[in-house]
């Protein structure tokens, strides 16, 4: 039973945005985020169910009508820490996190209406805690439940992408004393190199990271496991008592057609690491160059398509999406295909590129690509795309960005062989405790389960913690015995 009146309205409380022709020339923040008056209508929307199915729908369990109720009454400090303790990342998760197939999609309200915004709710906490510091630290020492049953064992984390970040503050929350190898320069896989400014401003990044921080975890940047030291090494000669593997799918795939290698053509990760992580788009002001062109294709139906077809079109290129199946199979967020329409990204559905086409000087000037239609459903679910005989035509295109998926890089199992991988390169693990198939060692996230989500590979990281929290608490009393 909700102790506040329950607001009736069947409609989400929409959420202010950047104007389209506006935000299409910049790379500030589309969604604007709820002001207090908007947050407290959309968590009277809340029914505070008995059963509570989106807790159920979320991968890190999030109480989530428990930090509505606070938000609902305007206490926002005890909103923040009671969604916090939960979610390591709320600000991220806010913002990127697919809730329409998690636990927006099971929210009771949605069965009459809109179900209630929670992901709205939770960028609003969050970002309510990044404005008011130390109220949010109080409210927050309050919550977070630490202990020191860890104290005393060193942790090394391979990875600092949404799963090892996870993991890192769960271990160290509990007195773990816990070192995160990272090879970039900088903190926070995908997070940082791969999703966009406008869609998860850098610093918010920064700041989630440095909360980690303030629970001890210690990070050592530009460091390659497997080239410095091998995961074997970690846990002999580097001293640490359990290793957390969550080294993600950084590896882009390709199309294996004729002219990939022509200028002009590059993959979504070389584009988006360029742009989001070096500001390419400052350049000269930043080091790092960026090759735009006046017509760009990007092949794929991802979120990551949409992202490098965003960002193409920001940089200032004429962009268009293609795409094999119908726009209803397409696995990108409804929302970023929304934006990316309303921005100006042109769509071609059911078209495949099968050779790109250069000039004399190695340039790319066009694509040709070949009309699809959909046969029976293949294994994953989705009608199988085939290509309609003939139908062959050219794009005129300067630019072609690859974003068909990527795929998990094989250094870990290949320099430590004890640690178990499938033919996809993906580590083994048992899914309730994510333990490798080499004692003391865990893995999780897109590393375990393929290119997932965010909240995902935190949902394995929060695994992982406990299952090293039992592994580390185990050998304990066993040295005793
Ligand atoms: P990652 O985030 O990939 O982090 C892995 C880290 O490990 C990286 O920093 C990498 O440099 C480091 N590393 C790799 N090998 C080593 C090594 N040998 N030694 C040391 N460090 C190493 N998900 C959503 O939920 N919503 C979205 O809107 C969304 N948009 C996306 C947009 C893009 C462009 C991309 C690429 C992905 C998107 N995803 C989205 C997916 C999501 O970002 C990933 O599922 C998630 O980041 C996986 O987390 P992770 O911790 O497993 O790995
Ligand atoms: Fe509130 Fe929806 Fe959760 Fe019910 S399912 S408690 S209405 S958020």
């Amino acid at each position: 039973m909700a102790d506040y009146e329950i607001n009736r309205q069947k409609e989400k409380t929409p959420m202010p945005e950047q104007d389209a022709q506006e935000r299409a020339k910049n790379f500030n923040q589309v969604a604007l985020g709820y002001d207090v008056e908007q947050a407290i209508n959309e968590a009277r929307r809340c029914l505070q169910c008995k059963n509570r199915p989106c807790v159920d729908g979320c991968p890190v369990n999030v109480p989530i009508p428990d930090f509505i109720n606070w938000v609902a009454k305007g206490d926002f400090a005890m909103g923040y820490a009671t969604n916090k303790r939960a979610n390591a990342l709320p600000a991220i998760c806010g913002r990127v996190c697919p809730q329409e197939t998690q636990c927006e999609g099971v929210c009771t309200r949605g069965k009459t209406g809109d179900p209630v915004g929670i992901g709205y709710l939770e960028r609003f906490v969050a970002d309510w805690g990044f404005d008011h510091p130390a109220e949010a630290a109080a409210a927050f020492a309050v919550q977070q439940g630490r202990n020191a049953k860890l104290h005393g064992f060193r942790v090394a984390i391979v990875g600092s992408g949404p799963s090892g970040l996870t993991c890192a503050g769960e271990l160290a929350k509990q007195g773990a004393d816990v070192t995160v190898f990272e090879a970039l320069h900088a903190v926070g896989g995908v997070l940082s190199y791969g999703i966009p400014e406008f869609r998860l401003p850098k610093d918010l990044v920064a700041r989630e990271i440095a909360l980690t921080e303030t629970l001890g975890v210690k990070f050592e940047n530009n460091v390659v496991i497997g080239k410095l030291f091998d995961v074997k090494e970690l846990m002999t000669t580097q001293g640490f008592d359990a290793v957390f593997i969550g080294t993600g799918a950084g590896l882009p795939s390709y199309l294996y057609i004729e002219g990939e290698g022509l200028n002009g053509v590059c993959t979504a990760n070389e584009l988006l690491t360029r742009v989001n992580l070096m500001k390419a788009y400052e350049f000269p002001e930043y080091d790092t160059p960026v090759y735009v062109g006046k017509k760009c294709v990007v092949v794929g139906g991802g979120n990551v398509a949409m992202d490098a077809a965003r960002t193409s079109l920001r940089l200032g290129a004429d962009t268009t999406i293609v795409y094999r199946r119908g726009r209803e199979e397409m696995p990108a967020r409804v929302e970023e295909v929304r934006h990316a329409e309303e921005e100006g990204v042109k769509f071609s559905m059911l078209t495949n590129p099968v050779r790109l086409i250069g000039n004399d000087d190695g340039w790319l000037t066009g694509v040709e690509v070949v009309d699809m239609e959909l046969s029976e459903p293949d294994e994953s679910g989705r009608r199988r795309p085939v290509p309609v005989e003939g139908s062959n035509h050219v794009i005129d295109c300067d630019m072609f960005v690859i974003a068909i998926g990527n795929h998990s890089n094989p250094l870990i199992s290949q320099t430590t062989p004890e640690i178990k991988a499938n033919e996809r390169n993906l580590l083994i693990v048992d899914p309730e405790t994510c333990a490798t198939s080499m004692p003391g060692v865990f893995a999780g996230g897109d590393a375990v389960s393929g290119a997932a989500t965010v909240i995902l590979a935190m949902g394995a990281g929060k695994r992982a913690a406990a299952g090293i929290a039992e592994y580390l608490t185990n050998k304990a009393s066993e040295n005793q015995a």
